[in-house]
């Protein structure tokens, strides 16, 4: 048998630091490893995994669809794209969607949609537009979008950069009517920061946010690829703010676990500023991602995951919260979108992580002190049960100093 880890070590980008642990399936909450074992899955591929792995009904579409027709480029019509739209516009309370695969693609035509919009319905000088963007912020990977990213290892290495952002802090809505200028064209904003830590903002900050930039006429667009589709509570999170934004960007859950499905929608006057071959993507839009997209938001209606997550996640921040353990700073987040905060000087998120997979839980830190619970919303309680108690051990044995963690592996290059 091939040793899978020093293969990916030898033949792939060290672009990532895994947990040294090589999956080989799934079902619901749980993974198993090449040696048999489970895990409790509380990463659900940073929310990806929202319906669970394996789910048969999506599972079903998946199949049916690839049996009939998968791939045929936005040349033509296909019969999947339309409802797939139409449904998700209805849901969301959107007019119309721009399909695309991955969420940086979503959020770099969100880009594309509210400059364009800035030049031909606001009336901004050619070249001039601004958008505004939160210190902290998590957009994805591309060059643009990590041009605007405060995360100095995002950047290192990788300008020069696209002009036309100005960053604000996050929470701060005085900070953002004081950055508006009249080139301002948009404000974007994730409603939780997932990967700046699940870092929350008061009440009230993105109502405050939308009625700013309705007076001074610059579109609100909630980057919600990670905490849309029932991930904290709500369908949308800017829905526990009441806030109905100009666009809205989705990806991750959207996919149900299979695939990569992304979509940014908007309002007419937004998204009727592309005219044909503006914009575009082989793969977005496609009709197996469609069939996905659309059983994956049917599904979350249906099965209320929202709704659960909103009940369960309160439970697990409960159970989280009463751990008490001296190496734990603060407990945070909303619905299955929830962040343990441990203290630096007494340990790192990173050997939290570790234990945690020797006893069976699987999930990852971000940045050096945060360690995200944010399970399948499938999840039961009785499985939330376990998991606080594989944590609760766990944090028992590293406060004790009985941490028996592996090393991270070894980066060693190809010889
Ligand atoms: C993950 C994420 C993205 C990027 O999605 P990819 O599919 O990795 O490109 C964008 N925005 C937010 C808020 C995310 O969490």
């Amino acid at each position: 048998m091939y040793n899978a880890i020093a293969l990916e070590n030898a033949y792939c980008a060290h672009n990532y630091l895994p947990l040294p642990v090589v999956l080989v399936e799934g079902d619901g909450v749980y993974v198993w490893d090449d040696k048999g074992r489970r895990y409790l899955d509380m990463m659900s591929a940073y929310s990806a995994v929202s319906h669970g792995h394996r789910h048969p009904r999506l599972l079903q579409a998946l199949y049916e669809q690839a049996g009939k027709l998968a791939v045929v480029s936005r040349a033509y019509h296909s019969d999947k794209l339309g409802p797939f739209a139409k449904y998700a516009c209805e849901l969301t309370g959107m007019d119309r969607a721009l399909p695309m695969n991955t969420g940086a693609e979503a959020v770099e035509t969100a880009i594309k949609a509210a400059r364009k919009w800035a030049y031909k319905v606001k009336g901004v000088e050619n070249d001039k537009a601004e958008i505004i963007v939160c210190a902290g912020n998590f957009h994805g990977r591309t060059t643009t979008i990590v041009g605007f990213s405060s995360e100095q290892q995002y950047r290192d290495g990788f300008g020069p950069f696209s002009p036309g952002f100005k960053a604000v802090p996050f929470g701060d809505s005085k900070a953002l009517e004081q950055a508006i200028t009249r080139n301002t064209a948009a404000f974007l904003v994730e409603p939780i920061q997932g990967e700046g830590g699940i870092l929350v903002p008061t009440p009230g900050y993105l109502a405050a946010c939308a009625e700013i930039c309705r007076k001074h006429n610059v579109l609100l667009i909630c980057d919600e690829v990670q905490t849309g589709l029932g991930r904290t509570g709500k369908l949308l999170a800017c829905q526990h703010e009441n806030v109905r934004p100009d666009g809205l960007i989705l990806g991750k859950a959207l996919g149900g676990g299979l695939l990569p499905v992304s979509l940014f929608l908007a309002r007419h006057e937004v998204m009727d500023v592309f005219q044909p071959g503006d914009h575009g993507s082989t793969f977005g839009g496609n009709p197996l991602a469609c069939a996905v997209g659309l059983t994956a938001l049917r599904v979350l209606v249906e099965e209320q995951l929202a709704e659960r997550s909103r009940e369960l996640g309160a439970y697990l921040k409960e159970q989280l919260a009463a751990l008490q353990s001296p190496l734990i700073k603060e407990v945070r987040g909303q619905g299955l979108l929830l962040g343990m905060e441990f203290h630096a000087d007494k340990i790192s998120a990173r050997q939290v992580c570790e234990q945690l997979m020797q006893n069976g839980l699987l999930s990852k830190e971000t940045h050096a002190t945060v360690v995200r619970f944010a399970p399948p919303l499938v999840i039961t309680r009785n499985q939330i049960d376990d998991a606080v108690a594989i944590i609760r051990s766990t944090l028992a044995d590293l406060s004790n100093g009985n941490n028996q963690a592996t090393p991270p592996p070894s980066l060693a290059r190809r010889k």
